[in-house]
């Protein structure tokens, strides 16, 4: 009985010293702020545990109407660093940031550099070439915040990229017997995803994921499954799975999860699905739809 209470007392005391080590790590540590969620996992990868990442959209939150509240803004006002995709997926930064008080605040547009093919089009990191040059943009912004550790960072940047090549090759190499196919999506996430790998989309909605097609388009959308024998339609956990559901049920199509990986939630989050891992499970349901077309 002594031996356990002597082990539960180190337990307790190195847990407690652990918590103590990080807390006063943690204050030195460069606090990063991110706009969604795609960002806040870019930026873990890289900064591992050497920078503190907050995402500031909840999650099962779809990023695209969301704005800050009188909470997240002093929040943002502590930032070291704040990381935003820019090309209109934040509606709220340019008013939000002119509003900040604190001089240090490094705002860094992750777009920045990126192959651009759409300018109206924000999703650019559902190419993983893309995603390459944005973590280059985080991988400087944590560099120059915290110069002690850029070689952790530059360590990390470098698996991620390898990662990142990696599932390039499989979407390029599993999804080229599809190429010049269509997808039908729930709103117009996924250009980048289509203009790097052969494929079009024919989007439910527009790029912002907030409004309903009208009737001409629900018929024009109807004709468009039929004709092209399209046996699935892609929906998204974080928006409504209305117009879809209706779609598939004049068309006999079934419906399908694509995630444009702009949030996930609480419970993909627990059990550590990221981007790397969401995007596998994408390019397995889109084998699974374009091989049922033939
Ligand atoms: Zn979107």
């Amino acid at each position: 009985m002594k031996k356990y209470i002597f082990i539960l007392c180190m337990l307790f005391l190195s847990l407690t010293l652990a918590g103590c080590k990080d807390e006063e790590i943690s204050a030195d540590k460069p606090l990063v702020y991110t706009s969604f969620y795609a960002l806040c996992d870019f930026a873990s990868e890289i900064a591992g545990d050497n920078a503190q990442i907050v995402n500031m959209v909840p999650a099962g939150t779809e990023p695209h109407d969301w704005e800050p509240g009188v909470k997240d803004m002093a929040g943002l006002n502590e930032a070291d660093i704040v990381l935003y995709n820019g090309m209109g997926m934040e509606s709220w930064t340019d008013k939000a940031f002119a509003s900040l008080e604190n001089a240090d605040t490094v705002f860094v547009k992750v777009s920045d550099g990126a192959d651009i093919y759409d300018s109206a089009d924000p999703h650019i990191w559902l190419d993983p070439e893309n995603v390459k040059i944005m973590c280059g943009n985080i991988l400087s912004a944590l560099c120059e915040a915290d110069p002690e550790h850029s070689e952790a960072y530059k360590a990390n940047y470098d698996s991620y990229i390898s990662e990142l090549d990696e599932l390039d090759r499989a979407f390029s190499s599993e999804l080229a017997p599809y190429k010049g196919r269509s997808i039908v999506v729930s709103h117009s996430a996924f250009g980048y995803l289509c203009n790097a790998y052969g494929l079009k989309q024919e989007p439910l909605d527009g790029v912002s994921a907030d409004s309903e097609p009208s009737p001409d388009r629900m018929m024009e959308l109807v004709n468009f499954i039929k004709s092209n024998d399209i046996k699935y339609i892609f929906c998204e956990k974080l928006v409504s799975r209305k117009t879809a559901e209706t779609l598939a049920e004049e068309t006999g199509a079934e419906l399908l999860y694509l995630d444009p990986f702009e949030g996930l939630t609480e419970e993909e989050i627990s059990r550590g699905d990221n981007y790397i891992s969401v995007m596998y499970s994408n390019l397995e349901n889109l084998k699974k739809a374009l091989m049922q077309g033939e």
